[in-house]
């Protein structure tokens, strides 16, 4: 008897019919005598309806109050699945973070698990129940209600995974699985059958929507392989693991693009010790985070700095950098929101010579202006004008051959 620990997003428990049609998938798989865990989403788009509902009582709201408020998403969807699951004949039970034994800081809405108590779980599947958690929430020490941070549930599934000794877990959306790139940019991407932690943690740092990183890290952190598949269809997916076959590393794995980005750069900065952290500690203290850095060689002392933001946080951190680069004596500040990134990702790159060059020589052939480059050793990034992400893509997609990948 194995344990499994499966995870539906809000898209595979959108509405009855979709959460019947889980249900089933898990009936299936308990009949098959196994001890079923199960990690829900909310709703389709509950979260975001939520937020929006708040917003219209209140311009701010109080973020202990908002994390309660969001946590019933998820209480929702667990306890219809576990109803619709009992009425199937097959035993089942919702539990909410704090019965799962979820335990958080006091991070409102973007709370870090600190330790998962899984008593009440392992209790509940010893007496035969299919254990339905409700996702992406927590407690404090405190007793208060936590959220985990927007597509929180993957890291649920995960820690749960890792205190429950689990194999394996498996993750099943609307999409089925990681893929050469966006499917909806490329449509010859191709499924990729398996890929390893660091390259998916990269790609769900840099746009995949496909994982929230912070699950792969746990799932790096702890060892436990992540199945990534469709909950519409039986199709493999992509298993998230530590053991990728020596064959598949030695290229781009994949091409992935974010749309959402605004750059900013600091111009004619006088270079000297202290300026980085006079802009990005008050940045950080506003809770705004930055994505890329970058900081020029200065010329007779005078450097620029650029970085990058989300389109959501750049108004906000303007208004904190235009004062701040007064103050240290900067020219100027420059924005751009207009522009997104593209990256390609592969283990194979490491070490290796020519990838960038392939990569700007793309996409100059297409004449696309790079903005900004960044890399880490498997990755190489690119900031281009937003309107021309789409064909970046499509072209790095067919200059690395991933057209060409067998699934
Ligand atoms: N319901 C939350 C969100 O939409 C958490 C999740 O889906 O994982 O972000
Ligand atoms: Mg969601």
């Amino acid at each position: 008897m194995a344990l499994v620990v499966q995870k539906y997003g809000g898209s595979s428990v959108a509405d009855a019919q979709k959460i019947k049609n889980v249900a089933k998938r898990i009936a299936d798989c308990k009949k098959k005598g196994d001890q079923v865990v199960v990690v829900v989403s909310a709703m389709g788009d509950t979260t975001d309806d939520l937020i929006q509902l708040a917003k219209t009582i209140c311009s701010k709201p109080d973020k202990r109050e908002l994390d309660v408020l969001l946590s019933t998403g998820e209480i929702v969807s667990s306890t219809l699945l576990a109803m619709c699951l009992t009425e199937m004949g097959c035993q089942s039970i919702s539990l909410n973070g704090q019965q799962a034994g979820i335990q958080t800081d006091t991070a409102y809405s973007s709370a870090r698990i600190l330790k998962v108590e899984a008593r009440r779980v392992k209790s509940e599947l010893e007496k035969g129940n299919v254990v339905i958690v409700a996702g992406f929430q927590g407690i404090t020490a405190s007793l208060d209600i936590t959220t985990l941070g927007r597509g929180g549930s993957d890291t649920t599934a995960v820690a749960l995974a890792a205190a429950l000794g689990a194999k394996v877990v498996g993750r099943y959306t609307d999409t089925e699985g990681v893929f050469t790139a966006d499917p909806r940019v490329v449509p010859d991407a191709k499924p990729l059958s398996e890929i390893s932690y660091e390259e998916m943690l990269e790609l769900a740092t840099y746009g995949s929507k496909v994982i929230h990183p912070r699950a792969v890290e746990l799932g790096e952190l702890y060892n436990i392989p992540i199945l990534v598949a469709s909950s519409f269809n039986d199709k493999p997916g992509t298993l998230i693991h530590g053991e990728v076959s020596m064959e598949n590393r030695n290229k781009v794995r994949s091409v992935c693009h974010d749309l959402d980005i605004a750059k900013i750069t600091v111009v004619g900065i006088p270079d000297r010790p202290g300026i980085a952290s006079a802009l990005f500690v008050p940045l950080a203290e506003a809770g705004l985070s930055v994505d890329t850095i970058v900081q020029n060689a200065s010329v007779n002392n005078i450097t620029d700095l650029t970085f990058t933001t989300t389109k959501g946080e750049f108004e906000k951190s303007m208004a904190v950098i235009n004062p701040l680069a007064k103050s240290i004596g900067a020219k100027q500040v420059s924005a751009d929101s207009k522009v997104g990134k593209v990256s390609i990702i592969g283990t194979g790159m490491q070490n290796t010579p020519g990838y960038a060059a392939r990569m700007f020589n793309t996409l100059s052939k297409e004449g696309i202006n790079i903005l900004l480059i960044s890399t880490s050793e498997i990755r190489i990034t690119c900031i281009i004008a937003e309107d021309r992400v789409k064909d970046a893509v499509k072209a790095l997609h067919k200059a690395f051959q991933l057209d060409q990948v067998k699934s």
